[in-house]
């Protein structure tokens, strides 16, 4: 079956007035009315969402949120349930950013929070990725491991249509000069998929998607799409700009 593309837009804790988010995501769901073979995710700020899901979209234009905590309810002060976020109609959660791994979230706990977000019956979009690169390929099993620890046990049934957003940590939050090559990505997403068809089998890799992540702009956006064998982008710091038009219209090229 023909996989629509994906393009998720992390706004991190971004922009510093729910005007802002307005404006912002007025011109997303602008931009994403033309589009005819992508999905959009925008996940602004916990408190953004629910005014946001007010507003009319476009079929095609999703809200998530950045993130999604694995006890069902009770004193856990400042986390946010999964069974909150689909109360709220949202259906996307992103889970194991890498912003959040620095602040202590273990793959343990990014298993937690994927099966939670499951078990609500939201479609979690799972981050992987890498510190750093060597010529010892050290990445590919710390790839191996993360996606290993954040799937064990899960349910297979869940895993169908799974979304995997690959980020080197090292390219996040720069500039295109420094994100990765459409050629490096190629080969990590053929690596991803080969890591699934051997643990889950090849109906659940051939069904995953993968977007890779860090430093995306409209100038890289195009060649990363045609070349880097992805299903599309998570997009931070270039999602909250009028570039951002460009990098969907870069995505939507993909048929
Ligand atoms: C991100 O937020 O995961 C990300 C990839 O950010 P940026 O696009 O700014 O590198």
């Amino acid at each position: 079956m023909k996989k629509r593309n994906i393009v998720l837009a992390n706004w991190k804790m971004n922009p510093e007035t729910l005007g802002k988010a307005k404006e912002v995501f007025n011109s997303t769901r602008l931009a994403a009315k033309t589009l005819k073979n992508t999905d959009v995710i925008v996940c602004p700020p916990f408190p953004f969402v629910f005014p946001l899901s007010k507003l009319n979209v476009p079929k095609n234009l999703f809200l998530g949120t950045q993130n999604v905590f694995y006890e069902i309810k009770g004193a856990f002060t400042g986390e946010v349930s999964a069974g909150m976020i689909k109360d709220l109609k949202i259906k996307f959660s992103v889970v194991g950013h890498s912003e959040r791994r620095a602040m202590g979230e273990t793959n343990e706990i990014v298993r937690k929070k994927m099966a939670a977000a499951f078990d609500a019956g939201l479609s979690p979009i799972l981050c992987i990725g890498e510190k750093e690169r060597n010529k010892e390929g050290s990445h590919l099993s710390f790839i191996k491991n993360q996606i290993k620890e954040c799937l064990f046990g899960l349910q297979k049934k869940h895993l169908v249509g799974i979304n995997i957003a690959y980020e080197p940590i090292w390219a996040i939050g720069k500039s295109y000069k420094e994100a990765m090559s459409p050629t490096d990505i190629h080969e990590t997403v053929l690596f991803i998929k080969k890591v699934i068809t051997e643990l889950f089998g090849k109906d659940i890799a051939d069904g995953s998607r993968v977007l890779y992540g860090g430093s995306v702009e409209a100038i890289n956006a195009g060649p990363m799409m045609e070349y880097g064998n992805i299903d599309g982008f998570l997009v931070g710091h270039a999602s909250l700009t009028p570039s951002f038009a460009e990098i969907l219209k870069a995505a939507d090229l993909r048929k």
